[in-house]
């Protein structure tokens, strides 16, 4: 064999004929840590699978390529998690009710939607063991990631009062007018914090949006002198892993949950789902370690 021959197969020798596909399809998707912790983990399990990121301005067209080329399994991310699920073949009815599918599962030809961010939000309070039960439930933001935060909250058990607190009125209505229709406790809208009385809570604070996320590593939304021993603050945001957010609040006695927590049980449930096999935790999470390290090294 020669030189380059060799050289090839030393970059890809897992791929065969047979190699089953999963991607993500997104736009933009560059920034993914998904196919770094899935490749880890097929080759962890010893699967013969490959995952791949591709950027994908059209789902429908996206999704016609799927099938036409039988990829396994797909990853959904922005701006396609809501418009995907009109269509697909079959949607799981919490994904329904949620409105935003994540993971896709080609099941014989038939196109499956569900939503693993869930799973990833009630693993990780499940994991820290935190109930929501008694406790007003904050969340942050309105947008995909609060939609999951509020149906994983909501699995751990009935909130005393939920607050939406997002700066769009129109995002925020809408996900209130979802969280009356699931949750049984008075749902409040909130522009912001400021007059809250939060610091007086037994509070779940959930962090659904970007601020803290590098590189404004700077930003926080919840003022520190609002946190305290009586919240749980989870943070959505895991690159950096430790946020100013999460620093604030162990340090005013708060117990407090990173966004790997998260995105780490998110992934474990695709892979199932994908394979029909359990995770190989372990191998996923320090592929998904060294990643995040890396890529929080400055320049
Ligand atoms: P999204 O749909 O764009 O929603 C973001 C929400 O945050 C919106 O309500 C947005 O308000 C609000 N927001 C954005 N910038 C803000 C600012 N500077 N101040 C106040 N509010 C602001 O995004 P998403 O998919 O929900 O994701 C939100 C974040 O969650 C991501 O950035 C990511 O860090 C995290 N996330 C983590 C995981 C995980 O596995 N750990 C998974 C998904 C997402 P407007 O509507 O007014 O813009």
């Amino acid at each position: 064999m020669n030189q380059t021959g060799s050289g090839l197969l030393s970059v890809v020798p897992g791929i065969t004929a047979s190699t089953a596909l999963c991607a993500i399809f997104g736009s933009p998707v560059g920034h993914s840590l998904s196919p770094v912790v899935h490749n880890a983990g097929f080759a962890a399990a010893g699967l013969d699978y490959a995952y791949l990121a591709f950027d994908v301005p059209d789902i429908a067209a996206g999704l016609a390529a799927a099938r036409t080329l039988r990829v396994r399994g797909l990853s959904i991310t922005i701006p396609h998690k809501e418009t995907v699920l009109s269509l697909l073949d079959e949607v799981d009815p919490l994904a329904v009710s949620m409105g935003a599918v994540n993971t896709v599962v080609n099941d014989g030809g038939r196109l499956v939607g569900y939503n693993t961010d869930i799973d990833g939000v009630s693993g990780a309070l499940e994991a820290w063991q935190v109930a929501s039960d008694g406790r007003h439930l904050v969340i942050l933001g309105a947008g995909g990631a609060a939609r999951a935060a509020l149906f994983g909250a909501l699995r751990r058990g009935k909130p005393e009062v939920v607050w939406i607190v997002a700066r769009n009125p129109g995002r925020a209505e809408a996900l209130a007018s979802t969280a009356r229709s699931v949750a049984s406790a008075p749902v409040h809208v909130l522009p912001d914090l400021a007059g809250s009385g939060l610091a007086q809570r037994d509070a779940l604070i959930i962090n659904a949006t970007p601020v803290g996320m590098h590189p404004k590593i700077s930003g926080t939304p919840v003022p520190a002198d609002l946190l305290g021993a009586r919240h749980v603050v989870f943070d959505l945001v895991y690159n950096p892993l430790m946020t100013r957010l999460l620093r604030e609040a162990a340090a005013a006695g708060a117990r407090v949950i990173g966004g790997d927590e998260m995105f780490m049980r998110q992934a474990f449930r695709q892979f199932v789902l994908w394979t029909g096999q359990a995770a190989p935790r372990h191998a996923m999470a320090e592929a998904f370690r060294q990643a995040i390290t890396a890529r929080s090294v400055p320049g």
